[in-house]
């Protein structure tokens, strides 16, 4: 793709993404050159691209609706059709300020005024200039389809405090069967967006007005939280993790110690008791660390594998908050790893390996890998010995090569106490989600001076490693909605099967049949509403219940019970005992479907 740079000079973009990138850039551009001529009054923000569109935050009294997006559209098709170009001049910061402050664009007057540098690059496309490094299209015949997407309430630089603006969502793509498809993915996310069917499902609830960003697990969600807590402490126990508790609230002399009170403050709760300041955690590594150190520790006893489902708090701004996946409040299933230098290896393997076969018991096959490593041409910005970093490093990827996993690499992309491997998986739209990570720390042993006694008698530093498979019960349950689209899989969904009586006279052997697939520990209700079977096989076919059984007198007089799966439908009459095998089978699997 051509594009024009800030300098005039035209050149070739050949990486596609940097190519979409500056194609979106440029639609955002054209939909503020739109915006302005069809409503004069508006005041512009910003209009970056984004890893799905771009946007354009404007500042008008006047509300934006869905037929105004409609409009605002054909005026840019009607722009786009007479082929303008992209203009880009170079300018002093003095004469950009006087450009817009005359204009009465006051926002981007107070971005140049910020600027660094004395000078800056204008990009004007027709009766609309803005102020931006590009690059740019050439020509806005070159743009790719379009659609403008959503309109929404932002803060101007993401503050409260600040003016209302109005932010325009778009979306561009280079061709039609694209865009098309961005689109189906788009809607089908809609459908499983886990906020409706967490409300749908009777799964969990937000409660804005008294808990803004904090979860309230309704008896269905719980019972699915279960299964993955029950699920997973049988695993770690397996793999030699001890189980803890740690207190929620301490003082604030444990977060001095590890740096969280200096430099982690504005996302801490923190509360006053007997005139000294608490901290509701937002970690568990400062607990589990005191754990660690209850005791002198010898070389025999690691490596300690302390895991524990640990709550924590983090002030998050309301904006940011979506659902499930941020929230403010959070259960981890953290981990931390006290070794040896000489025994991190088979820990990194025995890591992947856990969350490989954790991942894969949830039915997620796809995974995407990535290792982040600090940036060697900065030492000072880290933690640690540049030779501790070397050697972490390079067992990160022994291990990756030893488990055979492709991976990325991103230099400097590591935070400052140490190299991490992060797993993404991939759902069912193709989307990647940031779960397990097993991420080295030289930062917190050093300050709490975390030791043990070696085999020379002589107290050495250990390695600390934070791991977590799920990453948070509530961000792996949003994901898990979405999914599965709400139909979790047997082994996990919240009532397995439930007991559809034809009439009163068959509520008898309805509850007999209950007691018989309790007693098997399936998680089973019997719909006793005077209302027709066929109302009731809707609903929980709605509410995507893997099994539902119709009782009648034939069902009761042969012992058996009419199946209905939500996939297949009518499965015919199954004696009693063969269903309950078929649904503990099923479980036992973690078969995807039924
Ligand atoms: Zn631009
Ligand atoms: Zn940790």
């Amino acid at each position: 793709m051509k594009v024009v740079n800030r300098d005039g000079s035209v050149s070739e973009l050949s990486d596609p993404a940097a190519a979409l990138e500056v194609l979106r850039h440029s639609t955002s551009h054209l939909m503020a050159l739109a915006v302005t001529q069809l409503y004069p009054e508006v005041h512009l923000g910003i209009g970056p691209a984004t890893s799905e569109g771009f946007y354009y935050d404007f500042q008008t009294p006047h509300r934006f609706t869905e037929e105004d997006l409609g409009r605002i559209e054909q005026k840019m098709n009607e722009l786009r059709s007479s082929d303008l170009p992209f203009e880009p001049s170079i300018v002093s910061k003095d004469e950009a300020i006087r450009f817009f402050a005359g204009a009465g664009e006051y926002l981007k007057t107070e971005l140049i005024q910020e600027k660094d540098g004395q000078v800056l690059s204008f990009f004007r496309l027709g009766t609309l200039t803005d102020f931006c490094t590009g690059p740019h299209v050439v020509s806005t015949s070159n743009l790719g389809v379009f659609k403008l997407l959503s309109v929404a309430g932002s803060y101007w630089r993401g503050d409260e405090k600040r003016e209302q603006l109005q932010r325009i969502y778009g979306t561009a793509f280079f061709t039609e069967a694209e865009l098309a498809d961005y689109l189906h993915r788009m809607e089908e996310a809609k459908k499983r967006d886990h906020r409706r069917l967490g409300r749908e499902l009777d799964l969990f609830t937000i409660r804005e007005e008294v808990a803004p960003g904090l979860i309230f697990w309704h008896p269905k969600g719980a019972a699915v939280r279960i299964v993955i807590e029950d699920f997973l402490r049988q695993e770690l126990t397996r793999a030699g993790y001890v189980f803890v508790y740690t207190p929620h609230i301490a003082k604030s002399d444990l977060w001095k110690i590890s740096g969280h009170w200096d430099y982690y403050r504005e996302n801490m709760y923190t509360l006053p008791v007997d005139d000294e300041d608490y901290v509701l955690k937002p970690m568990n590594c400062p607990g589990h660390i005191m754990i660690y150190q209850s005791t002198r520790r010898s070389y025999r006893e690691l490596p300690m594998r302390i895991a524990e489902f640990g709550t924590v708090y983090r002030y998050e701004k309301s904006g940011t908050l979506h659902g499930m996946l941020r929230v403010r409040g959070f259960t981890q299933d953290d981990a931390h790893i006290f070794c040896q230098p000489e025994q991190v290896l088979s820990e990194v393997v025995q890591t992947l390996d856990l969350a490989d076969h954790v991942l894969k018991s949830f039915g997620f096959d796809r995974f995407q890998v990535e290792l982040s490593a600090w940036d060697p041409a900065h030492p000072e910005n880290y933690a640690g010995k540049p030779e501790d970093w070397g050697t972490a490093e390079a067992t990160l990827v022994h291990a990756l090569e030893q488990k055979g996993w492709p991976y990325t690499r991103h230099e400097g992309e590591a935070s400052f106490y140490g190299p991490k491997i992060d797993i993404k998986l991939i759902d069912a739209l193709g989307r990647p989600w940031q779960l397990s990570t097993f991420q080295f720390d030289f930062n917190l042993p050093a300050r709490f001076n975390v030791t043990y006694a070696g085999s020379d008698s002589r107290e050495h530093q250990a390695i600390m490693i934070h791991r977590a498979l799920l990453g948070s019960m509530e961000r792996f349950m949003g994901v898990l909605v979405e999914h599965y689209a709400g139909a979790f899989p047997v082994w996990l969904a919240p009532t397995q099967a439930v007991i559809l009586p034809i009439s009163d006279r068959h509520h008898g052997y309805a509850r007999e049949v209950e007691k018989h697939l309790k007693d098997a520990a399936i998680r089973v209700e019997s719909d006793l509403r005077n209302e027709k079977v066929g109302y009731k096989i809707r609903e929980h076919q709605l509410q995507k219940v893997p099994f539902m059984l119709v009782v009648g007198d034939q069902e009761a007089n042969n012992r058996t019970v009419s199946v209905r799966n939500r996939f297949e439908g009518d499965k015919g009459a199954i004696a009693l005992d063969q269903v309950v095998e078929l649904i503990r089978n099923l479980a036992r699997t973690k078969a995807v479907r039924p």
